[in-house]
């Protein structure tokens, strides 16, 4: 049996569309896996896919930094996060923290369909592929944690 793999599930509103129209196309490979998403698109994915889908809260109400959380945490296997790049939002702070993590623990995202469509199609996507987190030793050791001051106390 192959693994299920934990897939996180994002659209910004401009770009839900197309990201139910990609989930419809890839329903089977997809209902093989753990889905995950922020509020809004989860409730739209399950609807239309009658699968379960865990959801977090809503992207601008925190979804997109609980999904984070959980890709530090090991507990997303790849990022499906199409964003919007005509438009602000007023939680571009923490699209862009959710990116920035993405690429520090080198989790697997898809930011538009075409790299959604050469993720899902990787003989990789559901074969065994290790990746590779950071290395967490060399970075403790190269923090500075050796810091002295002065308590402005005698002796
Ligand atoms: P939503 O959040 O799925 O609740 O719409 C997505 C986002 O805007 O980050």
């Amino acid at each position: 049996m192959r693994r299920k793999l934990r897939l996180g599930l994002i659209a910004h509103d401009n770009k839900k569309r197309d990201l139910l129209e990609w989930v419809y196309f890839n329903r089977d490979a997809l209902t093989r896996h753990r889905l995950i998403a922020t509020g809004t698109t989860g409730t739209v994915v399950e609807k239309m896919l009658g699968v379960e889908v865990e959801k977090v809260r809503s992207g601008p109400l925190g979804g997109d930094q609980e999904i984070g959380a959980m890709l530090v945490n090991d507990k997303i296997d790849a990022l499906f996060f199409f964003w919007d790049g005509l438009d602000a939002h007023p939680h571009d702070p923490d699209v862009k923290a959710l990116l920035r993590l993405s690429v520090v623990w080198n989790v697997p995202t898809a930011c538009n369909r075409s790299t959604a469509d050469m993720i899902i199609s990787s003989p990789l996507f559901e074969g065994k592929y290790e990746r590779t987190p950071p290395d967490l030793a060399e970075y403790s050791r190269n923090r500075p944690l050796d810091i002295s001051f002065d308590t402005g106390e005698d002796g």
